[in-house]
């Protein structure tokens, strides 16, 4: 029996697994994926305090390192079932179970997808959510980018740096990433902005040839590209934990700041939860915030 359970091995859930066990409990992190969330995706952070220039997978191994090195367990499993016992909750995970008596979901988001025919069948053959891991593949060819957030501006500038010409397909005017990214991206020379546009199709039966976009007015044009890299934001997954802990429309887990849910000793974190700003730093503080009131929750409870 863990003192805290944390699923999520993410900014927020690593670094409530750090505070955690710095206060002495015992921890188990449960992650499906890999080890540090979605911001091993971002090829540079150049926006964390005290740390002026990182990438997103050398931030992650440090943070990972950081909570394995302080005692916390970890398991690589995807959890499949959660459920409240008579003193705490059951996780399942891997065909096995795992008791805690509190715990923080720190579930992130994943990413979104486009929808398109095709989609799904050329990921890994020129369809990509991630710009850090994949544009290596696509060195001097020429390549779009699906969004108008800041991944997405990031993903055009750091595939500017390796591909021919970067294509940044955006469904409105303005963007609604940071200024600073915009106007980099607007010096880089093989870079061409597709605004008010869509990508509507998918080319290509085992590789992907080319895309179409559809203007706002309705005019179809063809971009010849060998990759598609899709930045337009994430969407929660938080279903296995709908009788555990209230969601709201959008399927994020209800919290306030101070990361309690309406569920007695289960806390949300990080990008999972309700909030407005959903940045590395604000998932650290929730981390720091969700394991400080874990750890009171089970102290006021004397456990
Ligand atoms: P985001 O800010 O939600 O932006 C998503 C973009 O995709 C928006 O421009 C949106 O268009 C567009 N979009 C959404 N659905 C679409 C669809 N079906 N078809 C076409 N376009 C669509 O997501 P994000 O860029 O992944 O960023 C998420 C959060 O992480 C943000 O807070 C961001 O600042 C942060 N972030 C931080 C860093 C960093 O700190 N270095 C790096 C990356 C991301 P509209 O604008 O028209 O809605």
């Amino acid at each position: 029996m863990y003192d805290i359970l944390i699923v999520g091995g993410g900014t927020a859930g690593l670094t409530a697994a750090l505070y955690a066990r710095r206060a002495g409990r015992s921890v188990l992190v449960l992650e499906g994926g890999g080890f540090g969330g979605q911001i091993t995706a971002s090829p540079l952070v150049e926006n964390y305090p005290g740390i002026p220039s990182i990438s997103g997978m050398a931030f992650a191994d440090a943070l990972t390192g950081q909570a394995l090195d302080l005692g916390a367990d970890a398991e690589l499993e995807r959890v499949a079932a959660a459920r409240r016992t008579g003193d705490g909750f059951v996780l399942t995970a891997g065909g096995r179970s795992f008791s805690g008596r509190a715990l923080v979901l720190a579930t992130g988001a994943k990413h979104r997808k486009l929808g398109l025919s095709g989609e799904e069948r050329l990921v890994g053959n020129g369809v990509s959510y991630c710009a850090a891991c994949d544009g290596a593949f696509f060195a001097g060819e020429d390549v779009a980018v699906a969004g108008g957030g800041d991944s997405a501006l990031q993903a055009a500038l750091f595939l500017s740096k390796r591909c021919g010409r970067v294509y940044l397909v955006h469904r409105r005017e303005e963007f609604r990433g940071e200024p600073c990214h915009v106007a980099a991206l607007k010096k880089r020379e093989n870079i061409t902005l597709c605004l008010s546009r869509q990508v509507t199709a998918l080319e290509g039966a085992d590789s992907l040839t080319g895309v179409e976009l559809t203007a706002a007015g309705g005019v179809r044009e063809r971009l010849p590209v060998t990759g598609l890299f899709v930045a337009v934001g994430q969407e929660p997954d938080n279903r296995v934990f709908a009788e555990l802990a209230e969601l709201d429309a959008a399927g994020y887990v209800r919290a306030g700041e101070d990361c309690r849910t309406s569920t007695p000793g289960v806390f949300a974190a990080g990008d999972c939860r309700t909030k407005e700003l959903r940045q590395l730093t604000t998932a650290a503080a929730d981390g720091a915030q969700a394991a400080a009131a874990a750890c009171g929750w089970l102290d006021q409870a004397g456990l």
